[in-house]
C-alpha cells in the first residue's frame, strides 16, 4: 500500500526507546512508551531523482512534501481498515544503523540501496505488523578514501577528523534570515545537496528535470516580488515561512545576476518594507552585491 504513494521500501523496526544527547526536533525518543498499540515502527523510503547541479530548485524538499502527504494518505486509509497507525518522529538514522539496514556516509547521510542518500525517510507507528530483520540490506561503507564530499562542501564540513555539524549549512539553514556567508555559497532554495550531488553513491541514479509548474512556481523575480504561494503549496508552508523563498530569490537573483538590475533595484526597495526581517535583511544583501557586482564590472571595463 505504501508503494501506491511512492515509497519504494518499508522497514518494520521495533519500537525500540533510542536515548538522544539533545533532542531539538522533539523527535520520539521512547516509542514504546508514546505508541503503546504499535507492534512496530514502520520507516518508509521514499526515493528521489536528483535535479541537475546547477538547479536551485530544491528536489529534496519537493519530495519530502509529497512523502509527508503520502505518509497521511497512507494513516487514513490504515485507520479506515481498522489499523491503528499514527505518525511516529523517531531519530531515523540511528533506528537504520541499529537495524543494519544501508550504511552511515561521511557526510552524515546514510546511503539505502539502490537509492543512494536521494530519499526521505518517513515513520509511522503501528498496531499489529511485528518488526522484522533485514539481513540482505546492509551495505559496505561506500566512503573509505573517498573525499569527494570532502573536497566539494563549500563550508568545510567534512574533513578526517569526520562530520562537523557545527559548520554544516544545512542546519543553519533551518530559519528563514541567513547569514551573508551562507547567502554567498547557498546553491538550492532551502536546503544544501552540495555533498549529494558530488556523491559517487549518487552519481547513477536517473536525473529529473522540474516540472513546468515548478519552474514557474519558483520563478526568481516571482519569488523576489514576494509571490511564494504555489512554491510553498510544492515544498511545504512549514519549510517556507516567514518570507524565506523570498529571502533566498533576492539573495540569488542579485548573487548570480538573474534578474536585470534597474528591476532588482524596485524589488529591493519593495521589500525593504517586507513584514518579514528576513526579507529586509537579504534586501541588504542583495543591494550590497549589486554594487559589488556593478565595481566589478566598471574593473573589468564592461
Ligand atoms: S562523497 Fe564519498 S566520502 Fe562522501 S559520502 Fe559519498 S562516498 Fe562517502
Ligand atoms: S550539506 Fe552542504 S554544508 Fe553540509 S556537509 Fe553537505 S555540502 Fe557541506
Amino acid at each position: 500500500m505504501a508503494g501506491e504513494y511512492g515509497f519504494g521500501k518499508v522497514f518494520f523496526l521495533p519500537p525500540a526507546a533510542v536515548p538522544l544527547q539533545s533532542n531539538p526536533h522533539r523527535l520520539v525518543t521512547d516509542p514504546a512508551a508514546e505508541f503503546p498499540f504499535a507492534a512496530s515502527i514502520a520507516v518508509m523510503v521514499f526515493p528521489y531523482a536528483p535535479f541537475n547541479a546547477n538547479e536551485r530548485i530544491p528536489a529534496y524538499y519537493l519530495a519530502s512534501n509529497t512523502a509527508y502527504f503520502g505518509m497521511k494518505a497512507l494513516i487514513k486509509r490504515l485507520n479506515e481498515a481498522g489499523v491503528r497507525a499514527e505518525k511516529a518522529e523517531i531519530p531515523l538514522k540511528i533506528a537504520l544503523d541499529r537495524a543494519g539496514i544501508g550504511a552511515p556516509l561521511r557526510n552524515s547521510l546514510r546511503a539505502v540501496r539502490p537509492y543512494g542518500s536521494r530519499f526521505v525517510l518517513m515513520s509511522i507507528a503501528v498496531e499489529g505488523l511485528p518488526p522484522l530483520e533485514y539481513p540482505d540490506e546492509a551495505l559496505l561503507s561506500p566512503c573509505k578514501s573517498c573525499t569527494a564530499c570532502e573536497r566539494a562542501c563549500p563550508s568545510g564540513a567534512i574533513d578526517e577528523e569526520g562530520f562537523h555539524l557545527d559548520r554544516c549549512m544545512r542546519p543553519r539553514m533551518e530559519t528563514a534570515d541567513h547569514e551573508d556567508s551562507i547567502r554567498d555559497r547557498q546553491r538550492t532554495y532551502i536546503g544544501c545537496e552540495i555533498c549529494q550531488y558530488a556523491c559517487p553513491m549518487n552519481a547513477g541514479l536517473p536525473k529529473a528535470e522540474p516540472s513546468p509548474e515548478a519552474r514557474e512556481a519558483f520563478d526568481e523575480e516571482r519569488l523576489a516580488m514576494g509571490d511564494a504561494k504555489a512554491a510553498r503549496a510544492l515544498v511545504g508552508r512549514n519549510m517556507s515561512s516567514n518570507g524565506r523563498l523570498t529571502a533566498e530569490a533576492l539573495a540569488f537573483a542579485a548573487r548570480d545576476g538573474l534578474i536585470a538590475p534597474e528591476r532588482l533595484d524596485e524589488l529591493i526597495e519593495a521589500a525593504g518594507a517586507s513584514p518579514f526581517p528576513a526579507v529586509r535583511s537579504a534586501a541588504e544583501y542583495a543591494a550590497r552585491k549589486l554594487r559589488e557586482n556593478a565595481r566589478q564590472a566598471e574593473k573589468d571595463g564592461n
